[in-house]
């Protein structure tokens, strides 16, 4: 994912801080965007666990680069994607992917 600090445009580093806290922080200056939400815990997401409950409110998406995708309801060609550390330190991280279309903006997962 890209998003790139309001302040000296360098790029956001998405960490997570008080165990289930989530949040963007830039590397080179103090600027810190909370994400009002608390994940799930990290080891806690199973398979079959909906990705509206890892991914809610739409302040992610604000931040979110478009990419192809082809949406598994739709088939629309692109997709809006976040890529979330969910699962253990050291695995790759978990993608997270809404349909740009504005009529089905179906939302769904890989890895
Ligand atoms: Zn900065
Ligand atoms: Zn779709």
């Amino acid at each position: 994912m890209q998003a790139f600090c309001p302040t000296c445009a360098n790029l956001l580093m998405v960490e997570f801080f008080d165990l289930t806290g989530l949040r963007y922080a830039c590397q080179t200056c103090p600027y810190v965007y909370n994400v009002d939400r608390k994940l799930a815990k990290k080891h806690s997401l199973h398979s079959d666990q909906k990705v509206e409950d890892v991914i809610g409110p739409p302040e992610e998406w604000e931040l979110a680069d478009k990419t192809e995708a082809c949406c598994p309801k739709c088939e629309h060609g692109y997709a809006f994607v976040v890529n979330l550390q969910i699962s253990a330190e050291g695995e790759p991280p978990t993608s997270f992917y809404k349909c740009a279309n504005g009529k089905c903006s179906h939302r769904w997962r890989e890895g």
